[in-house]
């Protein structure tokens, strides 16, 4: 059967094709960062990172930027056989004490670095499952960075949450304690999806919580789903679609599966036969594009939903969106301070990441030192580049003069393979190139990280790709 995306709605391309779909398929980074993640180096170490933190902390006569802050709980009581995150799976919860002891150890030496009290407008506990730890226990991860950092009036306080992990009374402690933005992992509500990855959640618990989130007057609501999950098909998801939308969270974020079992140990335990095929693959993404749009939803660029009045939608329709590595966000780019196993930062024109290891990260901090393993400093091209892949994965647009003011160079002669490369997209619709910029079209936006691709100097051959997911 041919499967194709027809348009319901005005945001929707007319027809975008499953051929133009396969045909641009290829694995990709998301580029929540640039250089991806798979680029640093263990020359950039704990050294490298600290100079970059002290020289952020005295920036600017008018006082440093406000910072981002991301803390990293790795653990979950039981795996999901999808999962392609740092996690530590147990049952032990007393293991997350010292984890919080290991966690104060750090945030001090970041102090140290930063200075004291540096304002924070964005705060966000990822996981594993932020969950895992005690009502307590998140209380004292609260307190101890409340008395690092100043959170700014207005700040986004986020925190992922495991359904499983979660009742109605946890949900008002986090709120009490001033978390504001609330993010729902649910993937799939059909219980034989549910079963085949390992991952029980009935609709009706979710939806409980849910509705309790918006009573307490959390902010902002996110559901996070996944497609190309075994047993899914295109009416399976559909229906998942439908009842995602009957909430009425304020964003959804919505990401395919990559099936890779070398690199993830979990994957091997799900059943390939299972898996939906390629066609199905588009025919469910398809499906879910018109299905939110359908009702009422703005699509906001790759994997992103939000009800229009959301700031997403805000920022997207006002050119305003940035990206980091939570994906879409209205803050500025700034400096981001990543605390915990395996997090990545972001400070100036660096980025570093955390050993992903409890005990090599416990063994760093036990010494003193920053558990920074890893990270890389950037090079003008990648600052460059950064911008233009930026550009497209946000604005849909570059316009060469503001490029070539910032960076001093020549798009059209520095970026010439890139210009040629991008000519067979132009000639598929996904992209117009005009004489001073390079504009993403309506079908284009839903292929954008492969446009943004041809601009990924580290990218170039088919061995790098395999690390990562397919674009569809
Ligand atoms: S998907 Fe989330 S909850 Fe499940 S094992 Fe992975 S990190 Fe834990």
């Amino acid at each position: 059967m041919k499967a194709s995306i027809t348009a319901t709605n005005a945001e929707l391309p007319p027809v975008l094709s499953d051929a133009l779909l396969r045909r641009f398929d290829a694995p990709g980074p998301r580029y929540t960062s640039y250089p991806t993640a798979d680029r640093f180096v263990e020359a950039f170490g704990a050294i490298d990172c600290l100079r970059a933190l002290s020289q952020r902390g005295q920036r600017g006569a008018s006082g440093p930027a406000p910072l981002s802050v991301y803390l990293h709980i790795p653990f979950c009581e039981s795996v999901c056989y999808y999962c392609a995150c740092n996690k530590v799976i147990t049952k032990h919860h007393e293991r997350a004490v010292e984890y919080l002891d290991a966690l104060e150890l750090e945030l001090q030496l970041v102090v140290d670095a930063v200075g004291p009290g540096r304002a924070v407008s964005q705060l966000h506990f990822g996981g594993g499952s932020p969950t895992f730890l005690s009502d307590a226990e998140i209380s004292r991860l609260f307190s101890l960075l409340k008395g690092a950092f100043q959170l700014k009036p207005g700040a986004e306080v986020s925190i992922e949450v495991d359904p499983r992990t979660v009742t109605v009374e946890r949900l008002v402690h986090l709120r009490q304690l001033g978390f504001n933005r609330i993010s729902f992992g649910v993937q799939d509500f059909d219980a034989a999806v549910q079963q085949a990855v390992h991952r029980i959640q009935p609709f009706e618990q979710v939806q409980a919580l849910m509705l309790a989130a918006r009573r307490l007057g959390f902010e902002s609501i996110n559901v996070d789903l996944i497609y190309g999950l075994p047993r899914q098909t295109p009416q399976s998801f559909a229906h998942t679609v439908a009842q995602v939308s009957g909430l009425r969270p304020d964003r959804i974020a919505l990401y395919a599966y990559a099936h890779l079992p070398q690199r993830f140990k979990p994957q091997r335990r799900i059943v390939m036969d299972e898996l939906p095929g390629a066609a199905q693959r588009v025919a469910m993404l398809g499906g879910a594009i018109a299905g939110f749009i359908a009702h009422g939803y703005s699509y906001i660029g790759m994997d992103h939903f939000a009800l229009p009045d959301d700031s997403l939608a805000v920022a997207k329709r006002q050119g305003r969106l940035h990206r980091n590595f939570q994906g879409y966000s209205v803050q500025p780019d700034g400096d981001l301070i990543g605390l915990g196993v395996s997090a990545i930062g972001r400070v100036g024109a660096t980025y570093y990441q955390n050993a992903k290891s409890l005990p090599e990260y416990y063994d760093a901090l036990r010494q003193g030192l920053l558990p920074v393993v890893r990270g890389i400093a950037l090079t003008r091209d990648d600052l460059l580049r950064r911008a233009v892949i930026m550009a497209l994965m946000c604005q849909g647009r570059v316009d060469f003069e503001s490029v070539e003011l910032a960076h001093l160079i020549d798009m059209r002669s520095y970026f010439a393979e890139e210009l040629a490369q991008l000519a067979q997209m132009a000639a598929a619709g996904l992209v117009e190139i005009e004489p001073g910029a390079i504009q993403v079209t309506a079908a284009g936006w839903f292929l954008v990280r492969a446009v943004a691709a041809v601009f990924d100097r580290h990218l170039r051959t088919d061995q790098q790709r395999e690390r990562f997911s397919r674009v569809i």
